[in-house]
């Protein structure tokens, strides 16, 4: 166990990918955690079941999509009612929609928008009294390179995960007050289901464009998570890149 015993997270779309890894993680250094799942209910049990080895309840799984803001609003309650608090909040979720402009659809890029950017408003807003209360909190925003670099075929992508920095950064400023961090974390590509769906030939060009010569693991998203909730109380408003050097 870690140092993050008697505190408890919520991790948004922990079932697979990037989530998973992060619930695991927090679970592995002592927090309680909420592994919320849009769709992916079996995989969001065995990540409950893999944190709660000793029969203590150490994590339960909570079906919310985080897009909708009565949900992500349940998804807090249902933590307090659990936990009875909640301190750390990794606003993971995301999806791609990838299409050049000419192609991509209003709808589609309003999908991309209210998953990937306004869940982590709804989110943030339905923790907000709790955080105050306590006066301490840790929330962490998936971001990307992307939002950094932007990337053909990803407008709607990019302009989401570019929304997210200034979003944390105002959130930072707004809730320093009550002890509250706010980051982001900017992942390059990493070895999950959303990478998975990239054609072979274009994964061969991204590895060459690596300067560490490899794609990413979930893990090393994970840990960096982990540093910012164990031993990150000084840091706030941040852009944190992890991404083997793909955008500097
Ligand atoms: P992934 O393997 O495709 O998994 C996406 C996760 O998001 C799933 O757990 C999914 O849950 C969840 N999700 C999607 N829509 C949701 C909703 N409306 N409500 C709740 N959960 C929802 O993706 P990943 O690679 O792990 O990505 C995780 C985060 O890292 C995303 O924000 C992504 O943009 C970011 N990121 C990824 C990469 C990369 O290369 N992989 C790079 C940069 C940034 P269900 O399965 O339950 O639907």
């Amino acid at each position: 166990m870690g140092n993050l015993e008697g505190t408890v997270a919520v991790v948004t779309g922990a079932g697979r990918g990037i989530g998973r890894a992060v619930a695991e993680e927090l679970g592995a250094s002592g927090a309680r955690v909420v592994v919320n799942y849009s769709n992916s209910k079996g995989p969001a049990e065995e990540v409950v079941s893999s944190l709660s080895k000793n029969g203590s309840e150490n994590a339960v799984a909570v079906q919310a999509d985080v897009s909708d803001p009565e949900q992500a609003a349940r998804l807090i309650e249902e933590t307090i009612e659990r936990f009875g608090r909640i301190d750390i909040l990794v606003n993971n979720a995301g999806i791609t929609i990838d299409k050049t402009m000419k192609k991509l659809t209003t709808e589609e890029w309003d999908k991309v928008v209210q998953v990937d950017l306004n869940s982590c408003y709804y989110t943030v807003k339905a923790a907000l009294p709790h955080f105050t209360e306590q006066q301490s909190g840790t929330v962490i925003n998936m971001s990307s390179f992307v939002g950094e670099a932007g990337n053909f075929g990803q407008t709607n992508y990019a302009a989401a995960k570019a929304g997210l920095i200034g979003f944390t950064k105002s959130a930072a400023l707004e809730l320093a007050r009550y002890n509250v961090t706010v980051n982001a974390i900017c992942p390059g590509f990493i070895e999950t289901d959303m990478f998975g769906a990239v054609p072979e030939n274009v994964k061969d060009r991204i590895r060459a464009r690596i300067p560490l010569g490899r794609i990413g693991e979930p893990t090393d998203i994970a840990r960096t998570v982990r540093f910012l909730a164990e031993d990150g109380g000084y840091i706030t408003g941040q852009t944190i890149s992890v991404n083997g050097g793909v955008y500097m």
